[in-house]
């Protein structure tokens, strides 16, 4: 029988986005990117994820209708291998030749909101069919919200593989001090030439912290509502 565990496919490919992104924006942070320091980074990230196993393609199709946990778990990877990332930096093996030295330079932390990641789904208000192909927009006082890297769009057009699902990850806000409670109001703006457009306004509270420049918001994900979407017209004839 041939078992395949899905979550390395997804780790690997996670710490390649991720040493791409952190290698285009200049390795503020000087990681080590050899094959050792790589390796030990997606260790590290495979021993803390549960694995998930196929068998067949029934295995595949039952992962792409899970589109909103999956897009969680890439968030959560992507966390992980941040974390690792550092873990192995600072407690390099003395006996592996990297290739790169690692002077770390600990002033690169700052104030700021820690946005979590926003999820949620979107689907015909008729059919109950979820959506695809469709744009979705967040914004936040009219201005759409900067992601926190390019492995995140706004705006993010659904696609057909995550049936109806969207997620964001809004960059920090740098704060003035550390302990403010403040509150963003979003909204996220649909429009679609087969729907009547939909607007959906919603709150998410923060408090100010120290930030790393890759920090993460590991355990936080704001689920919005299922939000549905009507063809003109339709609403009044139901009479909603
Ligand atoms: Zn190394």
């Amino acid at each position: 029988m041939d078992i395949h565990n899905t979550t390395e496919d997804i780790v690997f490919s996670s710490v390649q986005t991720i040493f791409d992104e952190i290698q285009k924006e200049g390795n503020p942070e000087k990681f080590c990117f050899c094959d050792q320091c790589r390796m030990d980074t997606i260790c590290y990230a495979l021993n803390r994820i549960e694995p998930h196993y196929i068998v067949s393609n029934r295995g595949f199709t039952r992962m792409e209708q899970d589109g909103i946990k999956r897009q969680q778990n890439e968030a959560d990877i992507a966390a992980l291998v941040y974390n690792g990332l550092r873990l192995v930096n600072h407690n390099q093996r003395p006996t592996a030749s990297h290739d790169s030295t690692a002077a770390r330079d600990a002033d690169h932390s700052k104030l700021a909101f820690d946005i979590p990641t926003i999820a949620g789904r979107l689907f015909d208000g008729v059919t109950f069919a979820p959506l695809s192909d469709i744009k979705v927009e967040l914004r936040c006082n009219g201005e759409l919200v900067t992601m926190r890297n390019r492995n995140w769009q706004n705006p993010y057009t659904l696609v057909s593989n995550t049936p109806g699902s969207f997620s964001f990850w809004p960059a920090p806000v740098p704060a003035e001090e550390a302990d403010i409670h403040k509150v963003f109001e979003y909204s996220l703006k649909i429009e679609s030439s087969e729907y009547e457009p939909l607007t959906h306004f919603f709150k998410i509270p923060t408090v100010s912290k120290m930030q790393m420049p890759f920090s993460y918001s590991l355990d936080r994900t704001f689920k919005l509502p299922d939000l549905y979407m009507f063809p003109p017209g339709e609403a009044e004839q139901n009479g909603y």
